[in-house]
């Protein structure tokens, strides 16, 4: 199975990897919309599809996976960027994040 999915504007695509303990694993792989880097990590599909299919909150469905990424999965904007959205200052950073609304 193979998930497209589209968070903000851009595409992801986690590709299934191999069974663990009969979970699936698949990457899930997020470029960020702010530097453009892609960060790639593992999750079960089982999980992933609790976040997208049946809405459960994300930090229930994937408890597991850092909290850095799943504001990248949410935002599409990676840890990084995020520090600098934080520094910079507020007439800015609005500006920054209503670009992604
Ligand atoms: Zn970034």
């Amino acid at each position: 199975m193979e998930f497209v999915l589209t968070v903000g504007m851009k595409l992801w695509k986690p590709m299934k990897m191999s069974n663990v303990m009969e979970k699936s694993v698949c990457i899930v792989k997020l470029t960020c919309r702010e530097c453009g880097n892609t960060f790639e990590f593992p999750v079960f599909v089982d999980d992933l599809e609790k976040y997208t299919e049946r809405k459960e909150g994300i930090q229930y469905a994937l408890p597991y996976v850092s909290s850095d990424y799943r504001d990248l999965m949410i935002s599409g904007i990676c840890p990084g960027c995020w520090d600098k959205i934080m520094e910079a200052d507020e007439e800015k950073r609005i500006r920054i994040i209503n670009k992604y609304k």
